[in-house]
């Protein structure tokens, strides 16, 4: 299999990064190693009962050397290229580098460690060198591209053309067609690209926790309910602290702040927030990420591109930065709208209190739930009890699935975890059959990134008999010990968002690993997870799942009618936070090659100026500084997909309602145009054939309120 990584999808932040030399012995690795062989646990899930910390580097040492020894065989093959002898040898090499760094992907995500870091730093860049040792072999590419010109007379299935052409568009976009000095400058360029990002991951991560928000002053924390002020005070403690702490969440804004009502403590960790990366300290990214961009403007030129966004953006649904860009700018002026109204309503009631103060971001959150509260009557404690995470999982997540799709899901305690938190469940098919492993992983612990993602331990592939091994992570708050997990409606939406990737990978039903699963452009990937956010709010599955968790009584219907209305609340804020977040990472990455570094205070100023999106009281979701999934992750120029993708999930929602909603029927279907396709068609077409027309925006303003004619769902 040629991925060298996971595809690790984020809502908040991705651990990957990045290289340097200096090797520890492949000598190392033995058939006592974990991952020497293929695991022989049920869906080859890893032995992470048999795994130490130090065999992750000796196995992704000798997965590089066995995966070069099988590149240069491909390579140097005295035969004439065949599709069998290069395209598919190549899908089936690099197996045991596959297996060791989906087991560290993992791991170094949601449980890391000092070791396991200094083994990230060490084998990063080494691993996006092996990648140009596969994208930059002439060889190699001469077989590619031969297979590629005789592609129309061989006689080949619809997805193995598919794979031919992937490939040679890989080969020529990671720069096949270079002279060798320029070859050797990009790979030079790629060197230095992963080693910043790692250094960025590894300051981000730190100034993330030293963010934290420290008191030993319970009244600071005036707001918080009794068994909020217990958990702070238990971060403290696993902190060796006798306070309370508050621990920063990976986005500008703060969660808690919802409910602290001093307005200094809410602006203190505002500021701890929006400053944790710009204290001049050694965890400051700025001159990191100035760096970055100009690296990566530097890499575009080479490639024959203007900038960075046009290089990347050539292979996703949107093509160009342009479609990207026009797309965005349509929504503006009706995400700034509507925002500018809800401020409105934030302020009138910080003049009813007689404040005396001007709408500050750190206040509104706080106002808007208030607002929320005079409009709905709705307050987080009320629903919080009828969203216990168990109940919403299996009533409500499975439930969906079972519904959809005929799956049924079977917790099993026999297989190996990685943190004692980790639950798996083995899933069945509608007609019994197994179809993958699930983990989950929900709880914030310091040693995990921020945000909630999915990834698989192991891909799903025809050719090498494999089947899904898929998990989800999310960074909930854990309860006190004893406590039941009440989350709030926003955590059910996101649980039910990672289990939509989780789908994606779980139906892949593909032969070639490259082309399975999740494996899809940026831009479409985000598609399968904001759809199965919908079934949330389904009338039918929201019934089934929400429940109090101490006497099973269904949410009370009145109850259920404001929390529907609210549905549609603060979405001007949301929308324009994120189109300010994506505008960011668009116009940093469309600097032209010539362009100076950049001080990303002033740069960031003028971009949101350029979009209309500098707006005093909704800051971007990420901070140009703390912009994990464009500087540290694989959304480079490409943040803009998750606005795309909620166009196309919103888009194919109303699809389903106008065909009968939650049946079999539909989700069959959906299954098997869609998710089940991963990649292995061109992702316009797979949409277009399904729904029977493009894509457009009409639903997406009108799920969020932004259209006034329009009512709300
Ligand atoms: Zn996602």
């Amino acid at each position: 299999m040629l991925l060298f990584m996971s595809t690790l999808i984020a809502a908040g932040t991705v651990a990957l990064g990045s290289i340097n030399p200096t090797l520890a012995a492949a000598a190392d690795f033995s058939p006592s190693n974990p991952f020497f062989a293929p695991s022989a646990l049920p869906f080859q899930a890893p032995p992470f009962d048999k795994i130490k910390d130090e065999d992750f580097q000796p196995a992704i040492e000798a997965g590089m050397a066995q995966q070069q020894a099988e590149i240069q065989s491909i390579a140097n093959n005295p035969d004439a290229p065949t599709f069998d002898n290069t395209i598919v040898a190549l899908e089936k090499s690099g197996q045991l580098l596959a297996r060791a760094t989906a087991a560290f992907d993992g791991v170094t995500g949601a449980n890391t460690n000092d070791t396991l870091q200094k083994v990230r730093t060490i084998e990063a860049p080494k691993l996006a060198a092996q990648e140009d040792f596969v994208y930059l072999n002439t060889k190699l590419f001469a077989r590619v591209a031969a297979i590629y010109k005789q592609r129309a007379t061989l006689k080949l299935d619809a997805e193995s053309l598919r794979l031919v052409e992937y490939d040679y568009d890989k080969f020529v976009h990671a720069g096949a067609n270079l002279s060798e000095a320029d070859k050797t400058e990009l790979k030079k360029l790629n060197e230095e690209e992963s080693s910043l990002q790692d250094a960025f991951l590894n300051k981000l991560l730190d100034a993330t926790k030293e963010g934290a928000f420290v008191t030993t002053d319970k009244g600071a924390l005036a707001g918080f309910s009794e068994a909020r002020i217990a958990a702070a005070a238990q971060a403290a403690q696993s902190r060796q602290f006798d306070a309370y702490v508050i621990p920063l969440q990976n986005t500008t804004q703060q969660p808690d702040l919802v409910s602290l009502s001093d307005r200094g403590t809410r602006q203190t960790i505002f500021g701890r927030s929006w400053n944790r990366t710009e204290r001049g300290d050694a965890n400051d990214t700025r001159d990191t990420i100035a760096r970055l961009a100009q690296l990566r403007a530097q890499k575009a030129k080479l490639l024959g591109f203007s900038n960075f966004a046009a290089w990347t953006l050539e292979d996703q649904m949107a093509k160009t930065p342009q479609a990207a860009l026009q797309f965005m700018d349509a929504i503006v002026p009706a995400a700034t709208a509507k925002a500018a109204s809800e401020a409105k309503d934030n302020q009138a009631v910080i003049d009813a209190q007689k404040g005396g103060f001007q709408l500050q971001p750190w206040d509104w959150t706080f106002y808007a739930e208030q607002v929320r509260k005079a409009r709905y009557d709705l307050d987080d404690a009320q629903v919080k009890p009828y969203f216990e995470l168990n109940n919403v999982l299996q009533n409500g997540v499975f439930y969906a699935a079972n519904q959809l799709y005929g799956l049924t899901f079977k917790e099993r305690h026999d297989i190996p975890v990685y943190q004692a938190d980790v639950r798996v469940f083995e899933v069945s098919d509608a007609d019994g059959k197994p179809l993958a492993l699930f983990y989950c992983d929900y709880f914030k612990r310091d040693n995990k990134n921020g945000g909630a993602w999915m990834s698989n331990f192991v891909g799903q592939s025809h050719l090498l008999g494999t089947l899904p091994v898929v998990y989800n992570v999310a960074n909930f708050s854990k309860p006190a010990a004893g406590e039941p997990a009440l989350i709030s409606f926003t955590d059910v939406i996101t649980t039910f968002h990672e289990f939509g990737h989780a789908l994606h990978g779980m139906f892949a039903n593909t032969e070639y690993p490259t082309l399975s699963g999740t494996a899809t452009a940026r831009d479409f990937v985000e598609f399968p997870s904001q759809f199965n956010e919908h079934w949330a709010s389904d009338p039918g599955v929201f019934a089934h799942y929400a429940k109090h968790y101490k006497t099973g009584a269904p949410m009370p219907e009145e109850l259920v009618a404001r929390l529907r209305k609210s549905a549609t609340f603060n979405k001007g804020y949301d929308m324009t936070e994120l189109l300010a977040a994506a505008e960011l990472d668009i116009q940093w990455h469309s600097l032209p090659p010539s362009a100076p570094l950049q001080k990303p205070d002033e740069f960031e100023k003028q971009a949101l100026d350029k979009t209309h999106l500098n707006v005093s009281y909704v800051p971007p979701r990420y901070r140009s500084t703390y912009f994990a999934h464009i500087w540290g992750g694989e959304y480079s120029a490409g943040y803009y997909a998750y606005l795309w993708t909620e166009m196309l999930a919103d888009d194919a929602f109303q699809w389903f309602v106008e065909h009968g909603g939650l049946t079999r029927a539909n989700g069959d279907r959906f299954r098997q145009m869609v998710l089940s396709r991963g990649n292995t068609e061109d992702l316009g077409k797979m949409y277009d054939s399904w729904r029977g027309a493009p894509p457009n925006t009409k639903a997406m303003l009108n799920y969020r309120g932004l259209e006034e004619s329009r009512s709300p769902k």
